[in-house]
């Protein structure tokens, strides 16, 4: 018997050949369209990681509402990926639907603010404890976008990262250590720069790399997730972020969170549920219902900065900002999730939900023996492949099994329920019930039962 984490391989690969049969055969109009997509799409689908997905062919989606999912073949889901937080506050909130609905009447698109977006940037002031804002399409771009405005505004050109970081399609931000030292990542295709070359990656909850990294004062921010999510989940050292904080300032350095997966943790994100204060702050994905927009934010010192930096410069291309950014449409969606769905009672419904699913994991792992671990962040659950829980992306990344994690997902979607793909992260919705969260404990239950 091979085992490999626990599980039974030899019985686990023989069960997905079982999973791969069944997906397929009750999904013909999903086939249908996958093959359709496959003589004009390139990789057969809107975007090439779509076919990379867990499922022999693409799963097309029908209708997404809430917590539930409808494909084109009738079957339904309880979602718990949730677009990978795009729809973390359920799919289409009613007043996020009504205010697209009307606002599209009324124009999408002029080069000019509409008055939603001054109500927007007070909000989001509000919440996150800084001044000034800027708006963006998605997170990557507000990524970008924020890495420009920083090292113009500071004079400096390195930043720092930490390794296994993930920050959306940041080109700066793909640095890996590879024994010790920064390498360009090794999956980037088509990039001829050396990211390298201005980025400095340590470990996360290493405070005495960090220190190292800041110590020539040639780092104008250090660009991070305060819990990382993206590869697997790491949280956090107690102690480590008051320190990395002080750290940061005391080398003249800015400290850039971004709060796109970990606005799970609270209206304010991670930063305002545990005090740490950042200079900068980005937020996509769930911001605007699911509609495309992201935000960034500066602290009043950092924008006096950045506006003398733009005095200063020459006229012409700032290489920061697109054309459709802060449009009207997603000024008006961000107001209504903000004004009405991102509320501190959906909140406390959401973690609720998410600590009853972390202690059904936790039980389920030990009823089991499993050698596995959970952790959460707010509304975000991950449950890894190692007893202990990772310290830094390092130990996250050597913990991932990509074939297992497919096993298991595709067994789960055939049972009705999507978690998000690429690792093994669950998120709640306010429209969650409580009996969907048990009856995903019993599928995985299920699934012990045929593997270990
Ligand atoms: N930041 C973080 C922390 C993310 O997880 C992601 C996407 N997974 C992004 C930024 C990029 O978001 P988008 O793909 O919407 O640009």
């Amino acid at each position: 018997m091979a085992l490999r984490h626990g599980v039974d391989f030899d019985k686990a690969q023989a069960l997905h050949r079982q999973e791969q049969a069944m997906f397929s055969e009750r999904r013909p109009r999903s086939r249908q369209l996958s093959a359709a997509g496959g003589e004009h799409l390139l990789f057969g689908a809107p975007l090439h990681w779509m076919a990379d997905w867990s499922t022999p062919f693409n799963l097309y989606v029908e209708e997404a509402r809430g917590a539930r999912l409808r494909d084109v073949d009738g079957h339904e889901y309880l979602d718990f990926c949730l677009g990978d937080t795009g729809a973390m506050f359920g799919h289409s909130p009613a007043p996020v639907a009504r205010a697209i609905a009307e606002q599209a009447a009324r124009g999408l698109t002029a080069m000019l603010p509409s008055a939603d977006a001054v109500w927007v940037a007070e909000e989001l002031a509000r919440r996150f404890g800084l001044s000034h804002w800027q708006f963006a399409l998605s997170a990557s771009d507000a990524n970008r976008f924020a890495l420009r405005w920083l090292r113009a505004a500071s004079g400096r050109d390195q930043i720092i990262v930490f390794n296994g970081c993930y920050h959306g399609t940041v080109d700066d931000a793909f640095v890996d250590l590879a024994d010790g030292r920064p390498r360009a990542r090794a999956s980037l295709l088509g990039q001829t720069h050396d990211p390298a070359a201005h980025t400095r990656v340590v470990e996360f909850n290493d405070l005495e790399a960090l220190e190292r990294a800041l110590r020539d004062e040639r780092v104008a921010c250090v660009l991070a997730e305060p819990v990382m999510t993206n590869i697997g989940m790491v949280l956090p050292e107690p102690g480590f972020w008051g320190e990395a904080r002080e750290l940061i300032r005391r080398y003249g350095s800015y400290l850039l969170l971004d709060e796109t997966h970990t606005i799970s943790s609270g209206p304010g994100g991670y930063g305002a549920a545990y005090g740490l204060q950042p200079d900068a702050l980005v937020l996509g994905k769930p911001l605007g219902g699911g509609l495309p927009c992201a935000v960034y934010g500066f602290s009043a010192e950092l924008a006096e900065r950045a506006q003398r930096a733009k005095r200063a410069a020459a006229p012409g291309h700032s290489g920061i900002g697109t054309t459709l950014s802060g449009n009207m449409l997603a000024a008006a969606a961000m107001r209504a999730n903000l004004a009405e769905v991102m509320s501190d009672a959906a909140y406390q419904r959401m973690f609720a939900l998410a600590q009853h699913l972390a202690d059904g994991l936790q039980d389920w792992i030990e009823r089991w023996r499993l050698p596995w671990c959970v952790s959460r962040v707010g509304a975000r659950c991950e449950f890894q492949f190692s007893p202990q829980p990772p310290r830094n992306g390092g130990e996250a990344g050597a913990m991932l099994d990509e074939e297992l994690e497919r096993i298991i997902h595709l067994y789960l979607l055939n049972r009705g329920f999507l978690i998000t793909p690429f690792h093994n992260m669950l998120l709640l919705c306010p429209d969650t019930e409580f009996a969907d969260v048990d009856r995903l404990l019993e599928a995985l239950d299920g699934f012990a039962g045929e593997v270990v």
